[in-house]
């Protein structure tokens, strides 16, 4: 290695005389060198520092604005003057580009913004303007508070409580017309929903309570009459209606118990055939605990089509009844066991199969003809007709 030389700079490294040159001008670490930007004189290795570091170097602006400035200024340049910098949102707080951030103001949620009614406070975040205007604004208009009762008055928020002050008795009366109307409301869903409930396969059950009490009653008023619920013979059929004067009525009075059923004006009566001509059974229901003792009382009757009672019923009036006076005689109610936990059953059964076998009926007919035409409670007073009156035995 005797060509070998040590470098003038002091540097320590040991290098051919060939090299030297190269080794002077780039890599050695005690060479000088000039920064072009700054001009100061650096050593070869603080000069690897500088470079790409001096702050008199003129660069691009990191963001990509499109500036070019001079190193020393891109800190305060981009955190303060660079339209691309990222800055927040004055009222949401969330990051944006900030030449976007004037766009976002028209859009952010937390901007403030002028009520429109005027009202204090002026201004409001956007999102909450609604809410704003619709429970909280004192200069909304707002209708009173009785609106949905019928009181058309309209004010400013602040200004209603001196109209509740000012309105008491139309208020009450508004509320008291608005009971009324509710009332006849629930009445009519009530009757709709019994309506539904008494949809019946032809069969009826009515149950009278607390019977005895009514017996005593019946004997001391006379033709007070107990009205069943109104029943259907199926969803879309015909609607009825029994009805019992416990104490008797017409040729049964102060005898016997009569039984009566009658055509009620039900929903679907245009679609139905008139008159009404399906057989209907009448039965007493015996609760003896032993069913073979059991003494059902039955009346079975087919409408002829010539009685006014199975004519198509006014919507108006009820329309009058047919049945028997002389359904059962008082003294077998009591001394029977048709009475039980003072209750009475009552079983009407429409004979929804049969409307066309005429022949079946025949027989019936006329044991029906002989029974009472219940034409008003007035009248039957004067009816002497006697009714037909059987027990099956089992
Ligand atoms: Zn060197
Ligand atoms: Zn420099
Ligand atoms: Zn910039
Ligand atoms: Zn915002
Ligand atoms: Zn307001
Ligand atoms: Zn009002």
């Amino acid at each position: 290695m005797y060509d070998s030389i040590v470098c003038p700079n002091n540097c320590s490294v040991q290098l051919s005389r060939g090299l030297l040159e190269e080794h002077l001008e780039y890599s050695c670490p005690l060479r000088k060198e000039k920064c072009e930007f700054c001009k100061l004189e650096f050593s070869g290795d603080t000069m690897e520092n500088h470079r790409g570091a001096c702050p008199m170097e003129v660069t691009w602006c990191e963001n990509k604005c499109g500036a070019r400035l001079q190193r020393r200024f891109l800190n305060n340049h981009m955190k303060s003057e660079c339209h691309k910098r990222t800055a927040p949102c004055h009222y949401c707080h969330k990051e944006f580009v900030f030449e976007t951030l004037q766009d976002h103001y028209y859009q952010c949620p937390r901007f403030l913004v002028m009520c429109p009614n005027r009202c204090d406070p002026l201004k409001i975040p956007r999102e909450e303007l609604e809410k704003h205007v619709l429970n909280d604004c004192p200069s909304a208009h707002i209708p009173c508070v009785f609106k949905d009762a019928g009181c058309k008055y309209m004010c400013p928020r602040f200004h209603l409580d001196k109209h509740l002050e000012d309105a008491t008795k139309l208020h009450l009366s508004l509320l008291g017309r608005l009971v009324v109307d509710q009332d006849s409301m629930i009445k009519a869903l009530t009757q709709q929903i019994r309506t539904l409930s008494h949809v019946t396969d032809g069969t009826f059950i009515w149950k009278i309570p607390a019977i005895k009490s009514k017996l005593s009653e019946a004997k001391s008023k006379p033709n007070v009459e107990l009205k069943s619920d109104l029943f259907y013979t199926s969803r879309y059929g015909y609607c009825l209606r029994a009805s019992v004067f416990l104490n008797g009525n017409g040729s049964g009075e102060d005898t016997h118990m009569s039984l009566y059923i009658r055509m009620v004006s039900g929903e679907y009566d245009t679609l139905l055939d008139w008159p009404f001509r399906q057989p209907i059974s009448f039965q007493l229901l015996d609760q003896c605990s032993d069913p073979e003792k059991r003494q059902t009382i039955t009346e079975s009757f087919t409408p002829n089509p010539a009685w006014k009672q199975f004519q198509q019923p006014n919507m108006d009036s009820d329309s009058m009844g047919f049945g028997y006076p002389k359904f059962i005689n008082l003294e077998m109610l009591r001394a029977g066991t048709y009475i039980r936990d003072d209750s009475l059953y009552v079983k009407i059964v429409v004979d929804t199969g049969s409307t066309k076998n005429n022949n079946v009926l025949k027989d019936r007919h006329v044991l029906a003809d002989r029974n009472i035409l219940l034409n008003s409670v007035a009248e039957h007073r004067n009816i002497k007709l006697e009714t037909n009156k059987y027990i099956i035995q089992k």
